[in-house]
């Protein structure tokens, strides 16, 4: 195909003519840009998520987007143009980070019928409004591992713009399914051998994305045998060949022990699901240094009451219920192995789940299954911006990290459940959410 392996050339000979259009320019744009507004966060606690003393009392100060420094009260000099918040007695942490999650989202039943002739344009605002509520809910970061028709990428470049408020996303694009293979609909044309698998992870790249997803196992939303290998190992090899070679990392879907070993060989980073693993499995998981992603939510009592709400049919509810056991058991092992554990809910952050929203439901379980409240916060924080390899950025209440914050009111690492009582989110120093004081939001989300 010469004209569609051209365009991408072109694509990228107007793209280094910007960039030297941009370099060019940026002397000027410096000298008139505005100087970055100065917050200060007071009167909070900063939750210590390596088990040390929290900073009491705590001034946080935040330049643009970023932290510049956090002390206690009289340690760190408050500049004299600062715009105060006032948040005494809450709790601060890093935003949720949400590891597996679909703005697309659309499964068997009555709600995903409805969706079945969905524009692509109708799509997109769908996931953006979905983005939005995720934000607003606390979680200020998701990688978002399969979506249809590429629409993410839109969403993502336009939220990074400014156009839009929503989480920062870091995007797989499609997901790479093998023909017949894992998906809410029937895989008629899915990738056959290596070169297709290559090809695949190559167009996603070239789109944007940041993690390849792989179908190596059936799953709730599909038919057929969850323990069963669905990819050659060739496919997996050739998909991940390709990714690491851009730094892009795979994400495999897995019910199955044996695929989960098979794709373990050919070097696939992090796992989600894992209904069926072993703690076998996950001890050669951590011997390698892969990841796991429970989205423990999607097979636990309050994914019931979900389901039935999206009118689930018979068949998909008695599939829950089948792989519900499995699925704990497993996290209770991976748990046991102290295999590097990176919160993910697989339904969207904000969704209603037992009294919750399903990112803080998804910790909590983690804590009900055998972590410390403290191991099951660095799920979401610590753990997640270290798979994706945003330490610098993204996880912690430190200066150079962004100003990604959730104020609640107690201690998260004595009590999991005060993450029930998020009541102001920050993104980038932008005030998303603030229940107390609505006139300060400075970002608005829901409207
Ligand atoms: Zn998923």
């Amino acid at each position: 195909m010469p004209f569609a392996a051209a365009s991408p050339v072109a694509h990228l000979r107007a793209c280094a003519s910007l960039l030297l259009l941009a370099l060019t320019a940026a002397p000027v744009v410096a000298q008139d840009a505005p100087a970055p507004v100065v917050r200060v966060i007071t009167g909070a606690n900063v939750v210590n998520l390596e088990g040390g003393p929290h900073v009491r009392d705590a001034v946080v100060v935040i330049t643009g987007e970023r932290i510049t420094a956090v002390g206690p009260a009289g340690q760190v000099a408050i500049p004299a143009n600062a715009q105060r918040l006032a948040l005494p007695g809450k709790w601060l942490m890093p935003g949720l980070m949400n590891m597996h999650t679909h703005f697309g989202l659309k499964l068997p039943g009555a709600t995903g019928a409805a969706l079945a002739n969905e524009t692509d344009f109708a799509l997109s605002l769908r996931m953006l409004d979905n983005a939005k509520k995720s934000l607003w809910s606390g979680t200020t970061t998701v990688r978002t591992p399969g979506e249809q028709r590429d629409a993410i990428f839109a969403l993502k470049n336009s939220i990074d713009r400014g156009e839009h408020p929503g989480p920062r996303i870091f995007p797989a694009g499609r997901a790479i399914v093998p023909t017949g293979g894992h998906s809410s609909e029937p895989v008629f044309d899915g990738i056959d051998g290596a070169d297709e698998a290559r090809h695949e992870a190559r167009r996603q790249i070239l789109l944007g994305a940041k993690w390849i997803k792989i179908m190596i196992s059936r799953g709730i939303a599909s038919t057929g045998n969850i323990a069963a290998s669905d990819m050659t190992l060739e496919e997996m090899r050739a998909v991940t060949d390709v990714a690491h070679r851009q730094g892009v990392k795979v994400a495999a879907h897995t019910g199955s022990p044996q695929a989960t070993l098979e794709a373990l060989e050919a070097g696939v980073d992090s796992f989600e699901h894992g209904y069926f693993l072993t703690e076998d499995v996950f001890r050669k998981m951590k011997e390698k240094g892969a990841w796991y992603v429970p989205t423990i939510v999607v097979s636990q009592a309050g994914a019931q009451e979900f389901f039935r709400k999206i009118g689930s049919p018979p068949f998909y509810l008695a599939r829950v219920q089948m792989v519900g056991r499995s699925h704990w058991a497993a996290l209770q092992a991976a748990i046991r192995t102290g295999v590097n554990v990176a919160m993910g809910s697989d339904q969207f952050p904000y969704e209603p789940n037992e009294g919750t929203v399903a990112s803080v439901r998804e910790i909590e379980l983690y804590h009900e299954a055998g972590m410390t409240p403290l191991q099951a916060l660095r799920t979401a924080t610590v753990n997640t911006a270290r798979m994706l390899g945003a330490e610098q950025d993204l996880g912690a209440v430190a200066p150079g990290r962004y100003a990604d914050l959730i104020a609640l009111d107690r201690d998260p690492t004595q009590d999991i459940r005060a993450l029930r009582t998020i009541s102001v989110v920050m993104k980038g120093g932008e005030i998303v959410r603030h229940d107390a004081e609505p006139s300060l939001v400075t970002l608005n989300v829901l409207n």
